[in-house]
């Protein structure tokens, strides 16, 4: 798991931290931009991290850190989720306000029109009577009405534009909502979208009393791989295995990139058993496969994948069920790699 930049910037090693990254970044020539900051701070916090190792390349290769190759770590490597969180709250509510300024406007145009036409019903049916102060009194009646429908038809021609607006906004959000719930590599679901999903799966599945498993998979002996091949390949084996993980999670399960090398895949409503099957022929595609290097067609040699399951027990946590997985797929490693083992088996063997 990566680690948490945020819980270190709350201890007591915060102030060292930030010195380091500040040292780090004039020591290689990156202005103390706030974007530049975080990626530094990520940076000294800690060194394995993608990040760290993609920093290190560029620094090994002589790049310069210009503000385009700051932005495009960050793009890449920094969690963006909480930010675009605020903001679409904050566009979720101004939605909420139009659409019920939409409503009152339509609504004030439809009474007005109603308004309008009765008075000209009144003003007909008063035409043969001799009433002349009557009349007169409805035309200037009629005349108010025309000057209000007039200025309703101006009204509606703003809500027309301010729908249009609404529209756009709306759509707008949509793409940033979606784009916060991705990973950037894999366009898979991120880690965020991850623990939203599995936070509403458990819910339902309490509510419903509804199965419900969690897998973990986790590519086998990856450092070494970056190390052999390097990290650009690295990323491309990440979005391969990506890839048919992703195959695998059509809704309603969602398939995540929960961290560097490591992925979740949700199954409401279907038992470890399923999932096992599932994991299984996801395992065997990953390792039956040849990799070749993008670049200079270069055999890469073979990639395999170790996975854990947990079927959700009644009235279970969602940390517990994530944890039980975890410990599945520890027991996977543990065994030897290029495996699926199911919770059960794991408290099983414990016991
Ligand atoms: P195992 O899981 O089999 O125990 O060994 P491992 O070497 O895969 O385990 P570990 O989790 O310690 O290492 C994961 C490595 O994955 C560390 C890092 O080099 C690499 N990694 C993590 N995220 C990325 C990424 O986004 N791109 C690339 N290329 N490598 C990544
Ligand atoms: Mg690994
Ligand atoms: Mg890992």
């Amino acid at each position: 798991m990566s680690t948490d930049v945020e819980s270190l910037l709350r201890a007591p090693t915060a102030y060292a931290l930030a010195r380091k990254a500040i040292a780090a970044m004039e020591q290689h020539k990156v202005w103390p931009t706030p974007v530049n900051f975080e990626i530094w701070l990520h940076y000294v916090a800690d060194k394995e991290s993608p990040l760290a190792v993609e920093i290190d390349q560029l620094i090994e290769a002589g790049e310069a850190f210009t503000d385009a190759v700051g932005e495009q770590l960050a793009e890449k490597h920094l969690p963006k989720a909480k930010l675009n969180g605020e903001i679409l709250e904050a566009g979720d509510a101004l939605a909420q306000e139009l659409d019920s300024v939409s409503r009152a406007i339509e609504s004030a145009r439809e009474t007005s029109e109603a308004y309008g036409q009765q008075l000209a019903t009144a003003s007909k049916s008063l035409e043969n009577e001799d009433a002349t102060a009557i009349k007169t009194m409805v035309e200037t009646l009629t005349t108010a009405t025309q000057r209000v429908q007039r200025e309703n038809r101006t009204l509606e021609t703003q809500l027309a534009d301010t729908t249009a607006e609404v529209t756009r906004l709306r759509e707008h959000l949509e793409l940033v909502r979606r784009d916060a719930m991705t990973d950037g590599l894999t366009h898979l679901a991120n880690r965020k979208a991850f623990d939203e999903a599995l936070e509403k799966a458990c819910a339902e599945a309490e509510a419903e009393g509804r199965t419900l498993t969690l897998a973990v998979l986790d590519i086998d002996h990856f450092k070494s791989f970056n190390d052999t091949w390097g990290h650009q390949t690295g990323d491309q084996v990440i979005r391969y295995v990506a890839s048919v993980i992703g195959r695998a999670g059509a809704a309603p399960r969602v398939a995540a990139r929960y961290g560097g090398e490591e992925f979740a895949l949700i199954f409401p409503g279907e038992a470890g058993e399923t999932a096992l099957t599932v994991l299984e022929e996801i395992r065997e595609e990953v390792s039956s496969r040849v990799l070749k290097r993008r670049s200079t067609n270069e055999d890469l040699g073979a990639i395999t994948i170790s996975a854990g399951l947990a079927e959700r027990k009644a009235g279970e946590a969602m940390s517990s069920l994530v944890e039980r997985a975890d410990a599945a797929l520890y027991a996977s490693k543990r065994g030897g790699r290029n495996r699926t083992t199911a919770a059960d088996k794991v408290a099983a063997q414990a016991a």
